[in-house]
């Protein structure tokens, strides 16, 4: 057994809220001088900068996950994290075609930048991608899992855009096993409230969307090996489900 520290909530800027400082090459640079062992890149629905992230984070020796945090039709934000590019590619393309035809409008919402491993910009994705898509909370499990990965409820303590603000429960035919909680002192009463959690992996991740917001290394978690495989078993505290 190892243990990792982990950030596993980061967007770039691709994300059009995130800062135009977060390329790929910053924040792994800045994920490695704090100390992380483990991050994960998740864009609001889009991988697209995890093959620039993933070069970096072989540079640095800082593991790096390719994520996405997914926005359903209920507009429930859910992280979402592969074992391969590929899976996590082949994932973004799936869900470009089931995110709402808006065009983003970057004086208003902000750019929405693809870099490549030098830091270039090699393109911007048209559509706004904090737009829902229409694709349902209870059909996550099964899509995520068809694409190798595992699916992680986020900020399940926030207002908004939370599975708990959004649906008011965790429905009773779920079959996630771990979830994001931003502030661990509300962890006591969700579970009381919520007693599915008990089950669940907790999670603490940053969400940041500035360089200065990555965690320092303060959450761990323990796999098997560095391997992905391993370290997304340690997360989910279990094997990861076989595709349908
Ligand atoms: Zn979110
Ligand atoms: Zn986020």
């Amino acid at each position: 057994m190892t243990s990792l520290y982990y950030d596993l909530h980061i967007h770039s800027c691709l994300s059009p809220c995130g800062d135009d400082d977060m390329t790929p090459a910053n924040l792994v640079g800045m994920a490695y001088v704090k100390g992380l062992d483990v991050i994960a890149v998740t864009d609001h629905n889009s991988c697209r900068n995890c093959p620039a992230a993933l070069k970096h984070g072989q540079e640095y020796g800082v593991i790096v996950i390719p994520g996405m945090e997914l926005c359903t039709s209920e507009e429930v934000h859910v992280l979402c994290y592969f074992p391969t590019l590929e899976d996590a590619l082949d994932f973004d393309s799936y869900v470009y075609e089931h995110l709402l035809p808006i065009k983003n409008r970057e004086k208003i919402f902000g750019k929405q930048q693809i870099l490549n491993e030098n830091d270039e910009e090699t393109g911007r994705v048209e559509k706004l991608l904090i737009s829902a898509t229409d694709i349902s909370f209870d059909h996550v499990y099964d899509l995520v899992t068809k694409y190798h990965g595992i699916m992680c409820p986020a900020h399940l303590d926030k207002s908004s855009t939370s599975l708990l603000s959004n649906l008011g429960f965790v429905p009773p035919d779920s079959r996630f096993t771990c979830v994001e909680v931003h502030d661990l002192g509300m962890l006591h009463a969700l579970k009381k409230a919520n007693p599915y959690l008990n089950a669940c992996s907790i999670l603490s991740s940053s969400d940041a969307h500035y360089l200065a917001d990555i965690h320092e290394p303060n959450h761990q978690i323990f796999p098997k090996s560095r391997a992905l495989d391993d370290i997304l078993h340690a997360i989910a505290k279990q094997q990861i489900p076989n595709p349908l």
